[in-house]
């Protein structure tokens, strides 16, 4: 079932996603060697709870989630338990972030290096912004899911890398995780036709190495099976008549 929703519910999926990417920016501050995981999860808790939200994962789940945040480092894809592990300089750090306010949700990542990183790791990373940008293009009205999951793969594995099958994109509004499935490979026509109202989560999670993922025993981590980096953005996205608008604001997390 696809809930197709209001301008007014697009303006509060909208504030929820700012809010998230504010606490991207929150959390940037405190990404250097020395910070522990759990550290930068009580950052973006505080920071959502002043500012009048709920973090939307904490609970989420079974097992339930821990965390305010997925933080998944290096080889971890998606869904790392905050912990007392330590960043280093060399790292690549994925910040997942939800909230919940006035009933709907946010849900946007963003993929940060810890100081220098290796010219390879720094390319995973431009690519797969750039195919969560390229999948974003075709997010419009008309098109279908397929468009958006074939762009997304096209980049990705033009530059050489490999894109995770296991887990998707998805719908987003009063739940955090909706129809339809949006997943970051596919056929160009294919699957479920774009519709203004539509809300959706594309979220490349692109791998330097195989495709293949791990699903780790504590019933959350997802990490590449050759232990190679992985990466992964996500823009919230409306479809509108008049093109993708994107709820999540990288500028904030980029040029604070
Ligand atoms: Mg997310
Ligand atoms: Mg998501």
């Amino acid at each position: 079932m696809i809930y197709l929703k209001t301008k007014e519910e697009i303006e509060l999926l909208r504030e929820n996603n700012i809010l998230v990417s504010k606490t991207l920016a929150e959390v940037k501050k405190h990404i250097k060697p020395g910070i522990t995981t759990k550290e930068l999860d009580a950052v973006a808790e505080n920071f959502i709870r002043a500012n009048g939200a709920v973090p939307g994962f904490l609970g989420y789940g079974n097992p339930p989630f821990p965390g305010t945040l997925c933080i998944s480092v290096n080889e971890q894809v998606v869904h790392g338990i905050p912990s007392d592990y330590v960043l280093k300089e060399g790292d690549i750090v994925s910040v997942d972030c939800g909230t919940v306010m006035k009933g709907f949700y946010g849900d946007s990542a963003y993929t940060f290096a810890v100081g220098e990183i290796a010219p390879d790791v720094q390319r995973l990373l431009t690519v797969t912004k750039e195919s969560l940008i390229k999948g974003t293009e075709q997010a419009k009205v008309g098109n279908r899911i397929g468009d958006v999951s074939a762009a997304v793969q096209r980049h990705a594995e033009a530059a050489g890398f490999s894109v995770v099958r296991e887990l998707t994109g998805h719908g987003l509004g009063r739940h955090m995780h909706e129809d339809p499935e949006v997943p970051n490979f596919g056929i160009k026509g294919r699957g479920p036709i774009l519709q203004e109202g539509m809300v959706i989560c594309i979220e490349p999670m692109i791998n330097m190495g195989t495709r293949h993922v791990v699903f780790e025993r504590d019933g959350w981590t997802v990490r590449t099976r050759d232990r190679k980096p992985s990466a992964h953005f996500e823009f919230a996205v409306a479809i509108t008549k008049d093109g993708p608008d994107v709820l999540t604001d990288y500028d904030i997390i980029e040029n604070e």
